[in-house]
């Protein structure tokens, strides 16, 4: 893999072993996400609360919550039935650093009791600053920041507010606020050795023309990889900015936009938007098989 020719050897490793970091490894490795993680600190225009978050996951799907207990619980089952799991994510169904007690409890257990699975989480952003140090205590090799703008006009159109200090803030206001704690938060990972993959959702006359930029700017920061998603805009998962008829790119405007920030950016072209409870090979889900109830009935 050309890709990884000029890196370290330990940066490899962590590039190596992580299905979605390499196109490679997600033919031998799986992941699963537990869904631990039910709040979130600021609002999507493309959020549907019913559903599991949407800067990570698949639209329109509702996972299964689990406490701390469980997660751990369904990680050991998982590991013990499919050998190629090597990654154990947090991705939802709201933001995990939004839900710092449930998210870190599930880690601590995690890395304590099962050290040989790597622990990856996602996030909106606007709480990593704050949450990067005790990340790092985690032995957490990958981090993914959703990042739609680095320009407050064009976050103000994507995100209607945010929940900052107590407080509801809104407009361009919460937007700039945003965007700093991304940035913040991407170069402090960065500093730590922490992995990056930077998630951008595509929405067509919002931020497509923008994204190229935000691709310049998080490689320059020292993101190790770019993941352009396009938005998945069903009538059944809401509106947005309240209207209807939102549409998500083609698969033709998708793909223009990842060849564009191509040049030297690693862009990932084999996400597969997966639940925040998925389990298995990327592109396969055997969630259904792990289920509390089954998990339960395993003992
Ligand atoms: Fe929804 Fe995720 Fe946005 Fe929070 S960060 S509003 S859960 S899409
Ligand atoms: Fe990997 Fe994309 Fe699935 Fe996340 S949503 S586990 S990046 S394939």
């Amino acid at each position: 893999d050309d890709q990884l020719d000029h890196l370290s050897d330990e940066i490899r490793e962590k590039v190596q072993n992580h299905p979605c970091y390499s196109e490679d490894a997600h033919h031998y490795f799986a992941r699963m996400h537990v869904a631990v993680a039910p709040a979130c600190n600021i609002q999507c225009h493309y959020c549907n609360r019913k559903y599991d978050c949407a800067n990570e996951s698949r639209p329109g799907v509702v996972s299964e919550l689990l406490s701390p207990q469980q997660a751990v619980k369904k990680t050991m089952a998982v590991a013990a039935n499919i050998p190629q799991m090597t990654v154990l994510g947090i991705a939802g169904p709201g933001d995990p650093l939004a839900n710092l007690e449930r998210t870190f409890e599930t880690f601590q257990t995690l890395s304590r009791d099962a050290p040989d699975i790597k622990l990856c989480v996602s996030t909106n952003g606007l709480a990593l600053p704050d949450a990067v140090e005790e990340l790092a205590k985690h032995n957490i090799d990958h981090v993914t920041i959703t990042i739609n703008c680095v320009d407050p006009e064009v976050g103000a159109k994507i995100y209607p507010w945010i929940y900052w200090n107590n407080r509801r803030i809104k407009g361009k206001k919460a937007a700039k606020i945003l965007i700093k704690q991304q940035q913040k938060g991407l170069e402090m990972l960065v500093a730590k050795g922490i992995l990056v993959k930077v998630n951008s959702v595509m929405i067509p006359g919002v931020n497509d023309q923008h994204l190229a930029e935000v691709s310049r700017i998080v490689k320059e920061k020292g993101a190790f990889l770019h993941n352009v998603m396009p938005l998945i805009a069903e009538a059944e998962h809401g509106t947005f900015y309240g209207v209807m008829g939102q549409r998500g790119p083609t698969a033709d405007e998708l793909q223009a936009l990842q060849d564009s920030c191509s040049g030297d950016m690693n862009m990932m072209r084999h996400c597969r938007q997966c639940r925040a409870d998925a389990v298995g090979m990327l592109g396969e889900d055997r969630g259904d098989e792990f289920t509390m109830d089954k998990i339960e009935d395993m003992d």
